[in-house]
């Protein structure tokens, strides 16, 4: 099958060229990431596992806030201190609702403008489309790729409203929530579920006439900390203040993320997420495929639609119209279909 062959030799030089450093292959290689085709995912998923042996070895920070708190001020000042320090640092975003809606997050590179055109940093946009899971999943592959190309900071950021937080704090070593110094009582709209996944809370703003409401916010935010996320090893969540716009407390917010990777590094907390999140991933997988095959699968789908609608009129329970279909999915399996 010479296709394939040529097809795999193609990847292996793309990925070879990506791990030398290659900014051109390295979009390239999301490209083929993100993309749908189904030859498209068979060399991504090549792709994927020739990098693994040079993946791992940055750290992971996932960066929440609601639209409006800071989030691409603080990551162009965070990003350009980090590439002062020496660091080489790759921007991802997570946002199921992104590029095309109002609620979008970098869907264009002018929000961070000096980062987005210094050669030590590399900034992509959310993919666009598909399902929370997918997005999720795109970007997790695309955080293996820009490792690979040996960016040694990875920021992924989402917006600071739902479910895509979840997702976010499943792909990264550290989560850093941004709040507004509006005061701690009514979490600005942040689910407190979102403030739970916290590592690490900054209040951004801090500066003019707000300096003395943020440092009113942190220290609220710090008295019910207690509350929050259970430490990662002997790690604690902290809240600090900063402006991004200013510039002021970026130095500190990276203090404490260092102190946050040697504490919950040298504890094994960091080794502990990431074999969490792998063995995760590798279950999303399999709901994602046995989800995917059991809707595409022709020889049951007239038995799908005629269970359904009898769920729908109330003639048969949902568990066992699920394990009838179930049953004709895989046959042969005892799947307790007597039992109700
Ligand atoms: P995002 O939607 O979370 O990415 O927020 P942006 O970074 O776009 O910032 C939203 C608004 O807040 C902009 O007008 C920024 O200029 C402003 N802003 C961001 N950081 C600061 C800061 O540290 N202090 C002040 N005063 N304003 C800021």
């Amino acid at each position: 099958m010479p296709e394939t062959e040529g097809a795999s030799d193609a990847t292996a030089e793309l990925a070879a060229r990506l791990v030398d450093g290659d900014r051109r292959a390295l979009a390239r290689a999301i490209t083929l990431i993100e993309s749908t085709r189904a030859d498209h995912r068979r060399q991504a998923e090549t792709l994927s596992s020739t990098l693994l042996a040079h993946t791992g070895k940055s750290l992971r920070l996932g960066i929440s806030g609601v639209p409006g708190v800071g989030k691409s001020t603080f990551i162009e000042a965070f990003g350009l201190h980090l590439i002062k320090a020496g660091h080489r640092v790759a921007v991802l975003a997570v946002d199921p609702s992104s590029p095309r809606t109002g609620g979008s997050i970098l869907g264009d590179k002018t929000r961070m403008e000096q980062l987005s055109r210094h050669p030590g940093a590399f900034i992509r946009p959310s993919p666009s489309g598909g399902t929370l899971g997918g997005v999720a999943r795109r970007t997790r592959e695309a955080m293996l790729c820009v490792e690979a190309a040996g960016f040694d900071v990875v920021l992924i950021e989402t917006v600071g409203v739902g479910q895509s937080e979840i997702a976010v704090a499943g792909l990264t070593d550290m989560f850093v929530l941004l709040l507004t110094p509006a005061g701690g009582d009514d979490l600005q709209g942040i689910k407190k579920g979102i403030v739970e996944l916290a590592d690490l809370i900054v209040v951004n703003k801090a500066d003019g006439d707000l300096i003395a409401a943020a440092e009113r916010a942190r220290r609220d935010y710090a008295a019910a900390l207690h509350l929050l996320r259970p430490p990662a090893g002997t790690w604690r969540p902290k809240v600090m203040k900063c402006s991004a716009m200013g510039g002021e407390g970026i130095g500190d917010v990276w203090s404490s993320v260092d102190e946050f990777r040697d504490t919950a590094g040298a504890s094994g907390a960091i080794t502990e997420r990431r074999a969490e999140q792998a063995a995760a991933w590798m279950w999303d997988e399999i709901t994602e495929t046995l989800m995917a095959e059991l809707k595409h699968d022709q020889r049951i789908q007239s038995e799908i639609i005629r269970l359904e609608d009898q769920v729908r009129n109330g003639a048969i329970s949902p568990s066992k119209a699920a394990r009838a279909i179930l049953e004709q999915f895989s046959p042969g399996r005892d799947l307790g279909l007597n039992q109700d």
